[in-house]
């Protein structure tokens, strides 16, 4: 299945296939991700994004600018039932009653009634919450108070924490996915759970653009690395959500979906992987990030 978006500006938003996250929930396999997009320029962002073709959002309330998000939905004239909206429940929030509580909060900044997808950020394993903020995402969730909850940055061990205690599967499992770090026991383990795999740092923030076989498929197919690089995730079933303040890039991402790499290509890609983490090891990241 496809997304029937037309471009404003000629990528092709029209060729990204909208993959089944939860029952009834589909989710555009690019999608714009705006950690690090200042509060005051958030807006701006996201609403050239729209107008580009994006209608998959990914923010959290750790990044400070779902207020920026909501007023670009509002003012786009796009209906909110085309935009896909994903936001985070931070390490600060966690734990069965503040969960409730930060989702009412992301929702009222967002300025949306339900999110379609909400995640644990972090497992934040040394607070020893992770599990009893599942339990009120799942109930988030049977109430319809939001379209479908899952995880971000969970290790296998994490996974099997918040099975033991609910049937509900996570719709996906959010982690640092590029061609330099790609952490296949995760992979493994997210897709056993029933989780479909979202790459963060998806361009290995801009470190492995200059990868020698990025570079060559480029060439070979007159595209831009970043094009490359996406169109690997794509074509191995990964949901990106490239950032980027920068309309030209956001098209230019957003026009991989329409890249086709050989088996070759990918292989000389999936060749790269090294332990080139960029963010936080997910068993000791603890940060609360105070908003
Ligand atoms: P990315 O891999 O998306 O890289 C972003 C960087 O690449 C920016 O510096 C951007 O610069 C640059 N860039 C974007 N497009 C291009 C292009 N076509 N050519 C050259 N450079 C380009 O890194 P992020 O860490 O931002 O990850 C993406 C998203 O993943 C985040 O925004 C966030 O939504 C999510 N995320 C989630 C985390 C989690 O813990 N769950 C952690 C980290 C990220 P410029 O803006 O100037 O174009």
């Amino acid at each position: 299945m496809n997304t029937q978006t037309t471009s404003a500006d000629g990528s092709s938003a029209a060729d990204v296939a909208l993959i089944q996250i939860a029952p009834g929930v589909h989710l555009a396999q690019i999608g714009l991700g705006v950690f690090q997009v200042p509060p005051d320029e958030a807006q701006r962002v996201v609403e050239d994004a729209l107008e580009i073709g994006y209608r998959h959002i990914d923010t959290a309330a750790a990044y400070v600018n779902e207020t920026g998000v909501g007023a670009a939905i509002k003012a786009s004239g796009v209906p909110r039932e085309e935009i896909f909206v994903t936001s985070k429940l931070r390490n600060g929030d966690q734990g069965y009653d503040s969960a409730f509580r930060a989702y009412a909060d992301t929702c009222e900044r967002l300025g949306v009634d339900r999110l379609d997808l909400y995640l644990i950020h972090w497992p934040y394993p040394s607070a020893g919450l992770f599990v009893d903020s599942w339990r009120a995402l799942t109930e988030l969730a049977a109430d319809g108070r939001v379209r479908s909850v899952g995880v971000s940055n969970f290790l296998p061990e994490h996974l099997d924490a918040i099975a033991a205690v609910s049937p509900l599967r996570p719709a996906v499992n959010q982690i640092e996915l590029h061609p330099t770090f790609q952490q296949p026991h995760v992979i493994e383990a997210s897709l056993a759970a029933g989780a479909t795999v979202e790459a963060y740092s998806p361009l290995g923030q801009g470190a492995d653009l200059d990868a020698e076989p990025v570079v060559a498929a480029a060439a070979a197919h007159d595209a831009s690395p970043a094009q490359v690089i996406l169109a690997w995730h794509l074509q191995r079933g990964y949901i990106v959500i490239p950032k980027s303040s920068r309309r030209e890039r956001m098209a230019e991402n957003l026009a991989a979906a329409s890249l086709r790499l050989s088996e070759e290509e990918l292989q000389a890609i999936t060749a790269l992987d090294s332990d080139a983490r960029i963010g936080g090891d997910p068993a000791t990241f603890a940060m609360t990030q105070i908003r």
